[in-house]
């Protein structure tokens, strides 16, 4: 008998239950307790459609109250000293001060996810970090699973996966974390050894670190680690995801574990090597259904794949979605809107584990025992492919005639920047912001209400217009030299583009978690994309018309319209970037014709598009430069053209950042301490850049001698006449009383250090 899990569950809940309790708590209007019953009454809910839908386990251990990295550490008791908190006796209030800050500490440094778009907590570790145990809600969601009947496969992530992911700030030159893993290691014994006390049978291990090219010490480490983890009790399934292990599956297939997960729908090509290695009792479980994207399964095509490892494995074979399924939205039953032809051809987290069950019936039963459903399956399938909604003629002949010059400004920068400071005017350490001012509740009404069209067109651009007003006069008021229109009548900074797009859909519910209590809702890019007509013109060039400053245009680029959007999988990520660039060109066109003279394309998901491999990096690099580059090199010398990353690490992908060629890149810095700079200085970074001086993640106000701290530091890797001045993303979170003062210290730290540097 084949069986059927999945590696997680999105935590967050089908109506965002888990953020709007979340931010009730932060709010003060509900105590702990009421937060604990959504989060157990969330739970619940996904367990019971696991098994509702008929697979053999249900997974614990994918909750947490605001990430799976932070609840781990804390379970582990490897909190940052720096909180002086007690991992056992660890409140969820504290919980949320490591994932937020508070008035004495900064937040946990936060990043990527792999090559996603959610963010973990980096565990920040110390060369003394004990791990001798903290919180046990890992064992208390067990027994309240098992307490409602399902028989429970908790989820873990492996130690030498935390480990890679972990920073150890402070820590002794030289000191190489690998050396904590002994202490460990211990830690996690004690925690698979209370999963057996409380009966459990299978535990999934993630390590996709294998996934990533690991250095040899961190390769070796695997054997002994799992060989001190052999005799707890339980099975274990190690897991990897996201891209290929095969070049690690020798080694894996040697460790003392019972069973492996494989990623077949981003690396199909390495399930002979793991055949090939897999021993004789061991479980194989095959992702094969996208925990990535939306697609309906084509059940006939993995069926066929199935067939043949089901014939070789029989009951050793597991049927699982490629990862958690955290990556994807709840279920369809929350969209009335979609359209029904696009919404035959999707599948979200709920539809995906029927998708399971229906494979390992035809597994274990026959075809004949789920005939229905493979025929629905093909016919999605074959509307899909002879939809005439999906190609666009005219879209293909542009695709067709990009030319190489397409890709290059008029002159190098260095020609460039001194026309533009002609141009422009900018004084010494020139101030601005990402984009966003903070979304007030009123804005968010009022774009509600105009969706439910309960107020006329031209009633809604009055209003938009009078924020935008707000913010021009608040940005003046601080005296910042370059202003934004500050984004109120964008949502999300992909929707409002995509929703303005040819060959975009959008969800009504489909929302998937970023990190802690953020969700984005990512578009579906069904079918070749065009931009019909002007997106942001109007808005930009009413802004402008409200003062005699600089006013920046602010575009989303092309390769994070394509990273946040759900993308097509019956065509190459690089064709869709090369349309979507085009698109976006076009824009950046009318704005400069509109008299815009700074346009800032934001690309905060550029880094995160880069393959886990790095043999595979110089082909992605090449194709989304080019199409940030398309998006970007329309323009005169004289406009200058901004961008915008965050939260990544940019260091080993600086050479593509300077071929991108923006006039100026803005970058967070401020929560990894001016960390990335040094990257960014070391490197000759030649083109203008505004290291982010304070996070905009947390609501403390930094002082202005923090800022200029920071400054300063910049200043000692970065020529001052290159550099700028600014948070370090958009400010659409917080409210406008610690925005003001935030800005206001920022610009009274840009000045001091101005006076400094012409003395
Ligand atoms: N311009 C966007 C904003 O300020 C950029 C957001 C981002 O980097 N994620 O909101
Ligand atoms: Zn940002």
């Amino acid at each position: 008998m084949a069986r059927t899990h999945i590696l997680g569950f999105p935590r967050i809940g089908a109506q965002r239950e888990l953020k709007l309790a979340q931010e009730a708590f932060w709010r003060g209007e509900i105590g702990e307790d009421q937060l604990r019953e959504v989060g157990a009454t969330l739970r619940q809910r996904h367990w019971q459609a696991q098994r509702d839908a008929g697979l053999d386990m249900v997974t614990v251990g994918d909750f947490a109250w605001y990430d799976q990295t932070l609840t781990l550490s804390a379970t582990l008791g490897a909190l940052p000293q720096r909180f002086g908190f007690d991992a056992r006796e660890l409140t969820l209030a504290r919980y949320f001060e490591l994932a937020r800050g508070n008035a004495a500490q900064p937040a946990m440094d936060m990043t990527k996810w792999f090559d996603t778009n959610y963010h973990y907590l980096v565990p920040e570790l110390r060369p003394d970090t004990a791990f001798e145990g903290g919180v046990n809600w890992l064992f208390d969601e067990l027994d309240e699973a098992r307490a409602q009947g399902h028989q429970a496969k908790p989820v873990i992530l492996g130690p030498i996966t935390y480990l890679w992911l972990s920073k150890t700030p402070g820590a002794p030159a030289g000191f190489d974390r690998l050396s904590l893993l002994p202490r460990l290691i211990k830690a996690y014994r004690r925690i698979l050894a209370g999963l057996h006390e409380r009966g459990v049978d299978w535990v999934q291990i993630d390590e996709p670190a294998l996934c990533q090219d690991l250095p040899p010490d961190w390769l070796a480490a695997y054997q002994p680690a799992y060989e001190e983890l052999a005799d707890t009790g339980v099975k274990l399934l190690l897991a990897t995801y996201f891209d290929t292990a095969a070049d690690h599956a020798a080694l894996a297939c040697r460790l003392p574990v019972q069973g492996f997960h494989i990623d077949l729908v981003r690396a199909p090509q390495q399930l002979a090597a793991w055949l090939a290695a897999l021993p004789d009792n061991a479980v194989l479980s095959a992702g094969v259904v996208d925990g990535r994207n939306i697609w309906r399964n084509d059940l006939r095509k993995t069926l066929s794949t199935l067939q043949a490892l089901h014939a070789r494995l029989r009951d050793r074979l597991w049927v699982a979605p490629s990862c958690s399924l955290q990556h994807v939205p709840v279920g369809l039953q929350a969209e009335h809107k979609l359209d029904a032809e696009i919404k035959s051809w999707l599948a979200f987290a709920t539809e995906k584990l029927r998708e399971l069950a229906v494979l390992a019936r035809a597994l274990n039963e026959g075809e004949a025992a789920v005939h229905a459903a493979l025929q629905a399956s093909d016919a999605a399938q074959a509307t899909r492919r002879q939809s005439g909604r999906v190609t666009h003629e005219l879209v293909q002949r542009r695709l067709q005639k990009i030319t190489p010059e397409m890709a290059q400004r008029d002159s190098p920068f260095v020609h460039r920047i001194g026309v533009q400071r002609e141009a422009l005017q900018l004084p010494l350490l020139p101030t601005t912001t990402i984009g966003s001012f903070p979304q007030t509740a009123a804005i968010r009404q009022l774009r509600a209400s105009h969706k439910r069209g309960e107020i006329s067109a031209l009633d809604y651009l009055h209003r938009i217009r009078a924020e935008i007003e707000v913010a021009v006069r608040r940005q003046e008021a601080l005296d910042i030299d370059v202003l934004v229109h500050g984004e109120a009548e964008r949502n999300d900074m992909v929707e409002y583009f995509g929703e303005q797009l040819w060959g975009y859909a959008f969800t009504e519910n489909g929302w998937v978690q970023s990190y802690g209590s953020r969700c984005v809702k990512p578009p579906i890019i069904y079918g070749d994309v065009f931009r019909p007509e002007a997106m942001t013109v109007e808005t930009t060039r009413y802004a402008q018309s409200l003062t005699s400053r600089l006013m920046k245009g602010m575009l989303t680029g092309p390769v994070t319209m394509l990273q946040w959007s759900f993308v097509r999988d019956d065509q190459a990520r690089e064709t869709t970037a090369l349309q979507l660039a085009l698109a976006i060109r076009d824009e950046v066109a009318d704005l400069e014709k509109a008299g815009i003279r700074v346009i800032q394309i934001d690309e905060p998901a550029f880094r995160e598009g880069l393959p886990l491999r790095r043999a595979d990096w110089p082909r992605y690099l090449d194709w989304a430069v080019r199409a940030f580059q398309i998006s970007a090199a329309c323009v005169r010398d004289d406009t200058q053209i901004h961008t915008h990353m965050c939260y990544s690490e940019f260091n080993d992908i600086l050479p593509a950042i300077a071929a991108m060629d923006a006039d100026v890149i803005t970058i967070e810095t401020s929560r990894s301490a001016m960390e990335l700079l040094d990257g960014f200085g070391a490197f000759q970074y030649p083109n203008e850049i505004g290291p982010g001086v304070y996070d905009i993640h947390s609501p403390r106000v930094p002082s202005v001698d923090a800022m200029l701290k920071l400054l300063e530091r910049a200043c000692e890797v970065i020529p001052p006449e290159r550099l700028w001045v600014n948070p370090d993303c958009g400010l659409k979170t917080r409210g406008w009383p610690e925005t003001e003062a935030a800005l206001g210290n920022m610009v009274q730290a840009a000045k001091v250090l101005r006076r400094t540097l012409s003395q």
